[in-house]
């Protein structure tokens, strides 16, 4: 049952008729002309995301996670299909709980935004935020990156830090967007776990003394092997540019250096990869405290 038409909108009328009836929608989309369609696609563009202070999320168990972890969700698109689904429904009963809008979207209308042939059935509309570094106090592992150029990279160490109960990322400087949608999608979520923050190196440098973190840099020019750095109590791993490595001034700041082993032709690893092999390191020095096994 549709309840309300294009111009009519529904927060109002939530509080009363939800308890008793199963989910309404706001918007019936059929157009991918539709403003609120034009929208998430332009969330593709940074422009449009600072612009907005939006940015789009895929698939119904990450939504599930940004409502779950308080973000702010502006806007639910379903396919006809998600609507069927009783974890869908109630997705978006909940979503019109937090008075978001919600509509039912053709499938081809979905696929046109995620580019994808059998697009996931539910994207989100979510609200950007950036965490500040007290976000970050007491964290016993963080991950530093210094200008990250590739959002893959940065969505796939936003989900390592997740999984290796890291407390925070920190981007140093200018660095890509955590909130673009590769790195949304390569975060698988963990966007919304983990804080982010965005921060000059100096700032970064002070509080972290300030913290009592080690700094444990990785670099083709250290002189220690990764497994032979004593990462202290609590530690934050800084990370290299893709293309430059770590400036050398950056370097200087660090407690230790570290280089991983290479064998063959390769000169270095991808960036994700070796902030991987070093954070499970470190976590393995500090018996992998509160790993699920
Ligand atoms: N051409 C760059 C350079 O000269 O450092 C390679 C950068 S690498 C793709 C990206 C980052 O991953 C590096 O800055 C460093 O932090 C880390 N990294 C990759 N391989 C590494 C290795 N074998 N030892 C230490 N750090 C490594």
């Amino acid at each position: 049952m549709t309840l309300g038409g294009a111009g009519r909108f529904w927060p109002d009328l939530a509080p009363v008729l939800l308890p008793t009836h199963p989910v309404h929608f706001v918007e019936e989309i059929t157009s991918a002309q539709n403003p609120l369609v034009k929208l998430a696609r332009a969330l593709e563009r940074k422009k449009a995301r600072i612009e907005s202070g939006l940015f789009l999320t895929e698939g119904a168990r990450h939504v599930t996670e940004g409502l779950d972890n308080g973000w702010q969700l502006h806007a639910l698109l379903l396919s006809d299909a998600a609507t069927d689904r009783d974890q869908v429904r109630a997705l978006a009963r909940q979503a019109l709980d937090h008075g978001a809008r919600v509509a039912r979207v053709p499938e081809r209308v979905l696929e046109s935004l995620t580019h994808r042939d059998n697009a996931q059935n539910v994207i989100a509309l979510f609200r950007m935020r950036l965490a500040g570094l007290e976000a970050l106090a007491g964290a016993r592992r963080l991950i530093a990156l210094e200008r990250p150029r590739d959002p893959g990279n940065l969505g796939t160490i936003i989900r390592l830090a997740d999984s290796t109960g890291c407390g925070g990322v920190v981007i140093l400087e200018e660095g890509c967007d955590p909130f673009s949608v590769e790195a949304v999608r390569a975060s698988m979520g963990s966007v919304f776990a983990v804080p982010v923050v965005r921060c000059g190196v100096d700032a970064f440098d002070a509080w972290r003394r300030q913290e009592g973190l080690r700094l444990i840099g990785t670099s083709l020019e250290g002189s220690v092997r990764h497994t032979d750095v004593d990462p202290g109590a609590r530690t934050c791993i800084l990370m290299g540019n893709e293309q430059s490595g770590l400036p050398p001034a950056m370097a200087a700041l660090c407690d230790g250096l570290v280089r991983l082993p290479m064998a063959g032709r390769a000169d270095s690893l991808n960036l994700a990869l070796a902030t991987a092999v070093t954070v499970y390191e470190v976590w393995r020095r500090s018996g992998f405290d509160g790993a699920r096994f």
